[in-house]
């Protein structure tokens, strides 16, 4: 029997996750990336001597990376984690050992400590390290009344995670009924209020509130939006803790490559695709399933590719707007695409800069919060104006790994979130202002001391470069907004509802976004294939939706 083949467009940690789940699976395997590299938001920039992760920088739970390198042909590919054993690797977290026995083939994972230092606008800081010594004698130090609320807050936290990511985290809401028996659980454990206001609930500082609340950030999430299931995320780090890949995450993105093609898939790059090719089926003439069936794609030189599989791991709204013909996604209209609520977009400043004698009085990660936290965010969510003040996410990842900057300097980025391009600013305006406020702000309040006179390269992008090179909607960073009405059965299908053979992975899907979620969106596509595929999958057990919903 000849080998089905499989399509994906888009080489972004989702588009990898699956290239090498696929693979292994049985199909061959191609990913065909517009880009000159893979990565996706996660692609590396190389300027003056310096090495730049342009994306994602804190990388969580190892065992999900664990997973997909121990993938072998033939294998089973489908198996659900084993989370008793990775409850234990948190012990090995604790001893300095990140990577599992197969990840240290491809790369090197070191655990990061403290997590954050969060910097408030008073100058004073909180180090989170997912210690509750540590943390509960700096509440204390914060507002005493607090250690009573934290002690509530770490055990109702700890409930959602058990149940919104241990057990229910690969459930795949396709049909109603199947989030309908999960809205119980969800309404006993107060999760679909607002993080928070969940938050608000145990802590009566506001430097409190924010500490536990500002992570969803990182995954393009207001916190006074996202329901408060996103309480797990603090249990997520505080579990496995938080890793560095030596080299950067761009060594990450490498080392999936390299165990995609080591499989005998397929990297294409610079071949963006400019159409899925849908062609008529029998189907179903009541439901339209079936009806239409992705074949192909084509790419922009007017190369076709045929495919049994057809994925995107490209922007949702770019996927159904532009990629398929309006006619054939009655599901999907441009309509419903546009009405959905679309993640912030960022401005980040990539920037090295000399050595002193005085060591830099800075950790790997470090959030520098500004005076305003709910306005802030309601000026970039709702209001979408770009504000005067600005909150940031600044990552040193030199103190970790000098090998990112040539001796004797540092390299950095700034992130900073501002309102997508559904704002109308002209970023050409106030990109080159916005950073130039930025870094004098890093230079005269003291984090980076001399900034300006020690500076050596600089560069930025803003929701300009994710509208054009990543081709998402607006200038998204982040993919559809989570919040409880994008959550779920909601949020797009992993499988399309309007053309078979069509597939979708990534931050756009479900569960969400962020390095984990997507490479757990690409189990629960896989699934799906692995479903509407018996032939391929045959030979392997594999979990069914059901069995997984269960
Ligand atoms: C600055 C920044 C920092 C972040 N920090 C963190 C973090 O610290 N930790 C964390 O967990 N998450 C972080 N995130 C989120 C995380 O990076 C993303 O959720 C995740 O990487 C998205 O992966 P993805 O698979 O959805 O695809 P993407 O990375 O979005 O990749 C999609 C790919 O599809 C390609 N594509 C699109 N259209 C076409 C086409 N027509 N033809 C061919 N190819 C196409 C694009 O070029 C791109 O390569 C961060 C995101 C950003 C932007």
């Amino acid at each position: 029997m000849t080998q089905k083949r499989a399509v994906i467009i888009g080489s972004g940690f989702g588009g990898l996750s699956l290239g090498i789940r696929l693979q292994a699976m049985g199909f061959q395997t191609t990913i065909v990336e517009q880009m000159d590299q893979p990565g996706g938001r996660a692609a590396v920039r190389h300027q003056d001597g310096y090495v730049f992760d342009m994306g994602p920088t804190v990388i969580t739970v190892p065992h999900f990376i664990e997973e997909l390198f121990s993938l072998q042909p033939g294998d089973q590919t489908l198996d659900n984690p084993d989370f008793p054993e990775a409850v234990l690797r948190a012990k090995r977290v604790r001893e300095g050992v990140s990577g599992g026995t197969e990840t240290s083939k491809y790369c090197e994972i070191v655990p990061i400590l403290p997590f954050y230092r969060i910097y408030f606008d008073d100058g004073t800081f909180f180090d989170y390290d997912g210690d509750p010594e540590s943390t509960r004698r700096q509440i204390e130090a914060i507002e005493p009344r607090d250690l009573e609320g934290y002690e509530r807050f770490h055990r109702d936290a700890q409930a959602i995670f058990e149940r919104g990511f241990l057990e229910l985290g690969y459930t795949y809401f396709g049909d109603v009924s199947t989030m309908l028996k999960v809205v119980p659980d969800l309404l006993k454990l107060d999760a679909v209020r607002t993080l928070f206001s969940f938050t608000s609930r145990y802590f009566i500082s506001d430097k409190l509130r924010q500490v536990f609340s500002f992570e969803t950030l990182l995954v393009g999430g207001n916190p006074l939006r996202v329901p408060a299931i996103y309480a797990m995320i603090h249990f997520v780090e505080k579990t496995w803790g938080i890793h560095y890949v030596k080299g950067g995450t761009g060594a990450l993105v490498r080392a999936f490559v390299r165990k995609f093609e080591e499989l005998g898939g397929t990297m294409r790059y610079s071949a963006p695709v400019a159409r899925i090719d849908v062609e008529d089926g029998r189907g179903n003439r009541s439901t339209g399933r079936g009806r239409r069936v992705a074949a192909g794609v084509t790419l922009a030189d007017g190369e076709r590719l045929d495919a049994d599989v057809v994925v995107s791991n490209a922007d949702y709204a770019t996927t159904y707007t532009k990629l398929i013909d309006r006619r054939c996604r009655p599901w999907n209209p441009d309509f419903k695409v546009r009405a959905l609520r679309y993640s912030m977009s960022l401005v980040v400043i990539y920037f090295g800069f000399r050595k002193t004698a005085e060591p830099l009085d800075l950790r790997h990660h470090n959030i520098i919060l500004g005076p305003r936290y709910e306005e802030l965010l309601t000026d970039i969510f709702d209001r979408k104006i770009l504000a005067e003040d600005f909150s940031q996410y600044l990552h040193v990842p030199t103190l970790t790994d000098p090998s990112l900057a040539p001796e004797g300097h540092h390299a950095a980025y700034t992130l900073i979130p501002v309102p997508h391009n559904g704002s109308g600013i002209d970023w050409s305006e106030h990109g080159p202002k916005l950073v130039e406020t930025v870094l004098g702000f890093l230079d005269d309040r003291g984090y980076i001391p001399g900034l300006r006179e020690r500076l050596t390269t600089m560069s930025f992008v803003t929701p300009d470069y994710f509208e054009g090179p990543l081709a998402s909607y607006l200038g998204n960073a982040f993919g559809v907004e989570p919040r409880l009405t994008h959550s779920a059965f909601f949020r797009p299908h992993n499988r399309s509802e309007d053309i078979e053979s069509l597939y979708l992975v990534g931050a756009s899907t479900q569960p969400g976004a962020g390095t984990p979620s997507v490479m757990m969106s690409a189990k629960m596509t896989a699934r799906l294939v692995a479903e509407d595929h018996p032939d391929v999958a045959a030979e392997r057990p594999s979990l069914s939706v059901a069995d997984a919903a269960k």
